[in-house]
């Protein structure tokens, strides 16, 4: 029986590779995003960008990527513009989130692609999201994950298989990933192509891809592509669990 995927793709960095690796495992692939009315939407138009150029990439690639599924969350966009104070606005300045970060945003996103999954008849979720480089998104974390699993699994009564390749490795780890996957080609369309800057700034081009270079996601992006030069090979998680 062949196998099939449901990636959360953001078009970001991490959905990107999260991608690539569902596409070495899984005999289809299908991608969901969600359209919330982020700052940084122009990671949507990168999401067709990647989609467009993968299947050029590899036979199999080209193979496997299935079909598409943008879900409109406009609620969310209303929460993240309308409901920030005062204060949570300055707390939010200091730490360096976006404002328009929606707390606990991937258990709604989790929520509707566990949905979308068992309508299309999918049993794996896959989803870049990582603990490593720790940015405030308690979401994120291996043991929310995890719980989510279980919460989704017995409200659609359904088994669902939560896979996050990247939660045990930095952002220079995951730039070899690219690599190991799908060698310079890949790693180059992650660079150029994939988007990571909260202010959707993709006006200037560095070495690591385009950003603002000041936000953290760039910041973060920045340093590990350096450190990925530095160790170019792909050592598999720096905490194995
Ligand atoms: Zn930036």
């Amino acid at each position: 029986m062949s196998s099939r995927a449901l990636v959360l793709f953001s078009g970001g960095q991490d959905s990107t590779v999260a991608l690539a690796w569902a596409l070495a495992r899984f005999d289809e692939v299908e991608t969901v995003g969600f359209d919330y009315g982020q700052r940084h939407r122009v990671e949507l138009d990168c999401r067709t960008v990647i989609r467009g150029k993968l299947p050029a990439l590899s036979p199999l690639y080209a193979q496997r990527l299935g079909s598409d599924h943008l879900i409109d969350l406009a609620a969310l966009g209303v929460i993240s513009e309308t409901a920030l104070t005062r204060d949570s606005e300055i707390a939010f300045a200091e730490t360096g989130l976006p404002t328009t970060f929606v707390p606990g945003r991937n258990l709604i996103f989790l929520t509707f692609a566990a949905a979308l999954a068992y309508r299309r008849g999918i049993r794996h979720i896959v989803l870049g999201v990582c603990e490593t480089d720790y940015s405030g998104y308690p979401d994120c974390r291996d043991d929310t994950i995890k719980a989510m699993q279980v919460a989704l699994g017995l409200g659609l009564d359904r088994r669902l298989v939560l896979h996050t390749p990247l939660m045990w490795r930095d952002k220079a780890q995951t730039f070899a990933l690219a690599r190991a996957l799908g060698g310079e080609a890949l790693l180059d369309l992650v660079v150029e192509d994939s988007h990571s800057c909260y202010l959707g700034d993709r006006s200037t081009r560095h070495a690591w891809g385009h950003g603002c270079g000041r936000c953290p996601a760039c910041e973060l992006r920045a340093n590990g592509y350096a450190a990925y030069l530095t160790s170019p090979d792909d050592s598999g998680p720096s905490h194995d669990t």
